[in-house]
């Protein structure tokens, strides 16, 4: 059965009238398994409309009641963390311990965004002049907007907008047109939390529902997640009409193994980071950067056979590790990649090109790939990948290892892993990353941190969630009142300083 999958406006499921869509399938079979609708110009600006005409009264919503909400959405996210994952495993690919994971991550978020009351406090100070007192306040900015990529559905729109909806604003979700229906999930349950119709939409779409926003200026801000050629278009094209932006693009996430790392612990670590959701994350690590032969030899004489014994299998299948790539375009992306690396001449040691899945021959599956001798000119070491294929470059020191790291076009992630700490607390001092592990591999900030990369990994200057989240979706203001005799004296005209 193609179920047809809705928008969500105004507090309940719509149908798409824009007359275009989109086939969404099961990356596992291939098959068709929904339709979603890809909006209009005129279906967004509807959208927009029903956010803000429930901003005045959200934004009046005191702090502590908006809290409440996402602390009854969270129970519920709790109670239903399952349901969510299947959705995420039944459009994207990847197996439901994975998807689990993301939920859990998500939720984390929701659950920062409860003690926001306490982070929307400003600064007062009495006696800036002679009883002429100062304080600052932190008000929502209206309607902003999240537009976000397929590899997490669920956790990257709620990197966004718990933040957004504690801080007072209406959000409009514009989700990956490739695993849209976890969306759903989402603003459903948010209307039985008690949101207030219109507080949080959702609408389908491509570059033309995408673009919509960025020029309708009833939206306030833009927060974006995706590739990074499209978020340096969505951050220019934002600025250009004048709203805030944070674009969050692509990465290419380095991992230092120094010699006097633990061997057994490192090749663990890159398992997990480099075929984890079928290498389908943004902090993936996709080179592995041995200091010295002696480390690479024995690096890539442990990670062969382990790559080679990957278990691959549908996301439902409790022992898989490894689930199928989201589309076929995809897949055929990252085989071109191994073709690519092959050409180049980087020694193909594990080639998960012919890998075949009994029963699921039709679904999007890669196995697991290692290259060694992998260069920094290489296409397949300048360029994201993002699927299971892992790069081995081999560096004769730290600091040629440092040195390519800072050289790359990408910022986003990146680890070491040494015993020394004298090269882990230079590492993290001079790398030009914005988050850094020190023996461990995928360090994504929790919660009330911030996340976000550097360079060509995000454009815009705000972090997502965490106090960066809180700061990019509120507007500053200062209020310097004097009062009730203050004005008796009469008009002053020179410039005011402190008297
Ligand atoms: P994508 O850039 O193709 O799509 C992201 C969003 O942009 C989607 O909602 C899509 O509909 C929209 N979009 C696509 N083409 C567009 C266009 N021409 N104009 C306007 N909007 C357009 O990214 P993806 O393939 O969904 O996701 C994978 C990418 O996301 C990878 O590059 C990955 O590194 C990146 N990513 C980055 C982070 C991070 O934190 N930096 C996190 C997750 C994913």
């Amino acid at each position: 059965m193609v179920k047809a999958i809705d928008h969500y406006v105004n507090g309940r499921r719509v149908a798409g009238n824009g007359g275009r869509e989109a086939p969404v399938f099961d990356p596992a079979t291939g098959e068709r398994t929904g339709t979603v609708p890809l909006a209009s110009t005129a279906e967004v600006a509807g959208v927009v409309a029903a956010a803000k005409a429930a901003f005045p009264g959200w934004a009046a919503t005191t702090p502590l009641r908006r809290a409440r909400i996402l602390n009854r959405f969270l129970r519920i996210l709790e109670e239903r963390a399952g349901e969510l994952a299947a959705a995420i495993t039944a459009e994207h690919g990847k197996v439901l311990s994975d998807a689990l994971g993301e939920v859990q991550r998500g939720m984390e978020v929701v659950e920062f965004a409860t003690g926001i009351p306490q982070l929307l406090k400003g600064e007062v100070t009495e006696n800036v002049g002679t009883r002429v007192d100062s304080h600052s306040m932190r008000q929502p900015l209206g309607v902003v907007a999240g537009i976000t990529p397929f590899n997490f559905p669920a956790m990257v729109p709620m990197w966004m907008f718990p933040v957004a909806l504690a801080c007072g604003n209406c959000f409009v979700l514009k989700p990956s047109e490739r695993d849209p229906s976890a969306s759903l999930l989402i603003a459903d349950w948010l209307t039985e939390a008690g949101l207030p119709a219109g507080v949080f939409n959702v609408v389908h779409g491509d570059k033309e529902a995408v673009d919509a926003l960025l020029i309708d200026p009833d939206v306030q801000a833009i927060s974006f997640v995706g590739s990074t050629p499209i978020a340096r278009y969505i951050y220019a094209t934002a600025a250009a009409h004048g709203k805030r932006a944070q674009a969050l693009g692509g990465a290419k996430n380095h991992m230092i193994v120094m010699p006097d790392a633990d061997l057994d612990q490192a090749v663990d670590a890159l398992m997990g980071a480099a075929y984890g959701s079928a290498g389908e994350r943004c902090m993936a690590i996709s080179v592995a950067v041995p200091v010295g032969e002696e480390t690479a030899d024995a690096l890539v004489a442990k990670l062969e056979p382990r790559v080679r014994a990957l278990k691959i299998g549908p996301g439902t299948d409790p022992e898989a590790e490894m689930g199928p790539l989201v589309t076929r375009q995809h897949l055929d992306r990252v085989r071109g990649y191994v073709d690519a690396g092959v050409a180049e001449g980087a020694e193909l040691v594990v080639d998960g090109r012919g890998f075949k899945m009994q029963g699921y021959e039709d679904g999007y599956f890669i196995g697991g790939t290692l290259f060694d001798r992998v260069t920094t000119d290489m296409k397949i070491y300048r360029e994201e990948i993002f699927g299971p294929v892992l790069s081995v470059a081999r560096a004769d020191s730290f600091e040629t290892a440092a040195r390519w790291i800072n050289e790359h076009e990408f910022g986003n992630g990146t680890a070491i892993f040494t015993r020394d700490g004298d090269a882990a607390r230079e590492f993290a001092h001079q790398i030009q990353v914005g988050m850094v592990g020190v023996n461990v591999p995928i360090p994504v900030p929790m919660a009330f941190h911030s996340f976000g990369g550097w360079k060509a990994s995000l454009f815009g200057d705000h972090h997502m969630h965490g106090p960066e989240g809180v700061r990019f979706y509120t507007r500053l203001k200062t209020i310097t009142s004097r009062w009730p005799t203050g004005i008796r004296a009469g008009a002053d005209f020179v410039m005011p300083t402190m008297k």
